[in-house]
């Protein structure tokens, strides 16, 4: 056993007493009365009786020490501009912003939603919230307004916070419109709206419902606010994530488990401390988000880096240049990322002075190994791939600098992270794999701190989804196929299920196969995920039609292509926006009727489809072929 593994097994074995110890990271308002209470599985209550306060932990706690110290670094190269704001700012920001949602109505357990761009008033209203005992359920800025509806309906927000705009590569996005649809659509209206006026779109307010962030932020201005003690169980957020089936699953996290994991997780997996600065190139929107661009730094102690804008823009030297400026120590972002910045000029890799770097971290979706090979390469730095979900809030699997140094394997995320007891299952059997046996990869029950407590308002689909999955045993399924070696690295070979992955953004075909459905000429549709040098994966669509008649016209297949493009934009918006849409008579199903996605995938990418024994009408698949 190396010393990660050694680590890692105490956290098993001796779970109390290594929690009590990682637990004594954060403040606690009022001690906990016990580790864990399993006496439900799956369900876990980490730190029983405890109270805390993640906003107090992210910001009050570090205002005597270190208040004059950065804390949030904002870049944007969308807007062209730069704040940046010490500890002691952001306590008064965040207790402005407590006070503006208080002044609405919203208390302990009240549900807020956030539609933000990457601003800074997105980052204090997650910490406002969290401040008042609120749960913030953030959704990604710009997401369609169908997707925002489904959200709002299961969130079921008194407030919501949002921008009149964000911008992408020089391109505004107005989200105000698209809200308003969404609240149009939804069953669940909110009561208020909170409108940051960017400047970027002219839009008239909904007189009574809409509310500007300055005015009120004006009317708030020397407000204090006393953190909200909560039981170390009670929710902190909801964060929407895709699965198989067309219905979103709002991810609960709880208060108590989640400050821990993540402070635990600055030492242990990202070896730093107090005083460092941390850039993520993540979005709010996403769980790397939550974890890596706003808690975690800031329960740390660190400064935080939030930036608006593409790596590319005004030139691939953008994410090098801020690690110089601002002297950045550790830093997170995802293959993709990396993938487009290989496009560019290398030169720019060595222009900036990169020395305070300690290592980047890259997570999110498979890391192929010359992309891993080429930024190892360019930076001369440790590049940490680590493999986590939506679900789990923090890392599950990744080579852990502040535990121990110990050699990482191009293509693995390395090991278990202490806390998660991960094991590689027999997807028939429900048993145990050994080394080099490819299977599921599982977690033993209990998760560990910070870990998904449930799903939003549906503990039996949590249960169902996650633990029900693998025969003659309750564990919880990654559905990501996996194997590790004779040493314990850990490789992951792809989902079990149709989720696919676009640019590290988590799709299920699912979802985009009910969305093209609502076009009036198709009957039916399978939507997979091809393998892209730049974005992972895409997807591609293969529709039947109703009337096939419809295709008759010269360029009638582009127009609807087209049509069916747009549906998708609208219901999924561009990032599940497939890359093809393919018209075909039939699809490959097998003789129950299942679409034999995996042969479609493979006949795409030009290999050989495997066992057709059960297909019902082999040449289905020959009209794939031929289509593409
Ligand atoms: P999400 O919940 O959107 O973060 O997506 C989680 C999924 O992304 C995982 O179940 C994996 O399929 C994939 N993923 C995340 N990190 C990695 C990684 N380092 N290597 C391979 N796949 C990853």
């Amino acid at each position: 056993m190396n010393p990660i593994q050694h680590f890692h097994r105490r956290s098993i074995d001796d779970r109390d007493a290594f929690w009590t110890a990682e637990s004594a990271a954060i403040h606690w308002h009022k001690p906990f009365e016990q580790v864990l209470d399993f006496s439900k599985p799956p369900f876990a209550k980490w730190f029983v009786g405890g109270e805390t306060n993640l906003c107090f932990n992210a910001v009050d706690r570090w205002v005597d020490s270190r208040g004059g110290e950065r804390a949030l670094i904002w870049v944007s190269t969308e807007v062209d501009q730069e704040i940046i704001y010490t500890y002691r700012d952001l306590y008064r920001e965040v207790n402005t912003v407590a006070a503006m949602l208080a002044s609405q109505g919203v208390g302990r357990g009240d549900r807020v939603l956030i539609y933000m761009p990457m601003i800074p008033e997105a980052v204090f209203t997650m910490l406002a919230c969290a401040r008042l005992g609120a749960v913030h359920s953030v959704v990604f800025g710009g997401f369609a307004s169908v997707n925002l509806a489904q959200r709002i309906d299961d969130a079921q927000p008194k407030v919501i916070v949002t921008a009149d705009a964000g911008s992408r590569a020089g391109k505004v996005t107005p989200y105000k419109p698209l809200l308003d649809k969404a609240i149009a659509l939804s069953t669940q209206p909110p009561a208020q709206v909170i409108i940051v006026d960017r400047g970027l779109y002219a839009f008239e307010p909904v007189v009574g419902r809409d509310l500007d962030y300055r005015e009120l932020h004006h009317t708030h201005d020397k407000a204090e606010i006393a953190p909200v003690w909560l039981e170390s169980s009670a929710p902190s957020y909801i964060l929407y994530t895709s699965g198989t089936t067309g219905k979103p699953k709002g991810v609960q996290r709880d208060t108590g488990g989640y400050a821990v994991a993540l402070a635990s997780s600055m030492k242990g997996v990202f070896n730093g401390k107090a005083g460092e600065t941390f850039l993520c190139t993540s979005d709010i929107g996403w769980v790397v988000g939550h974890s890596y661009i706003v808690y975690g730094p800031l329960i740390g102690g660190q400064a935080t880096i939030l930036y608006e804008g593409t790596p590319i823009r005004p030139d691939g030297g953008i994410l090098w240049s801020l690690v110089e400026r601002f002297s950045v120590n550790t830093m997170f972002s995802a293959p993709t990322a990396i993938r487009v910045l290989k496009k560019q000029d290398p030169a720019l890799l060595k222009k900036y002075d990169l020395s305070s770097l300690r290592s980047l971290y890259l997570a999110g979706e498979p890391l192929d190994e010359p992309t891993a090979e080429w930024i190892a390469a360019g930076l001369g730095k440790p590049i940490i791939d680590n493999y986590w979900q939506t679900e789990t809030g923090w890392t599950i699997l990744a080579a852990q600098p502040g535990v121990a140094d110990v050699a990482t394997k191009f293509g693995s995320p390395s090991f278990p992270v202490y806390g998660f007891d991960v094991r590689v299952i027999d997807e028939q059997t429900g048993e145990d794999l050994g080394p080099n046996q490819k299977g599921v990869v599982a977690i033993a029950p209990p998760l560990p701190p910070g870990a998904m407590s449930t799903i939003w308002g549906d503990d039996e689909r949590f249960v169902e989804t996650y633990f029900n999955s693998i025969p003659n045993r309750q564990v919880y399924s990654t559905f990501d196929w996996g194997l590790f070696d004779e040493d314990g690295y850990f490789f992951i070979l792809g989902r079990t299920d149709d989720v696919i992955n676009v640019a590290g953004h988590r799709l299920g075909t699912r979802e985009i196969e009910e969305s093209i459905n609502n076009h009036p000429s198709v009957a039916e549709c399978a939507v997979v995920g091809i393998a892209d040098q730049l974005k992972g994966q895409v997807a591609v669509a293969f529709a039947v039609l109703k009337d096939p008649r419809v295709l008759d016209e010269p360029g009638a297949d582009l127009k609807l292509e087209g049509a069916i493009m747009k549906i998708v934009d609208e219901q999924l918006g561009a990032v599940a926006r497939p890359a093809r849409v393919r018209f075909v008579t039939t699809l490959p199903k097998t003789r129950s009727g299942k679409v034999l996605r995996r042969a479609i995938v493979a006949v795409c990418e030009g290999r050989d489809p495997g066992d057709l024994t059960t297909i019902e009408d082999p040449s289905a698949l020959e009209q794939i072929k031929d289509s593409l």
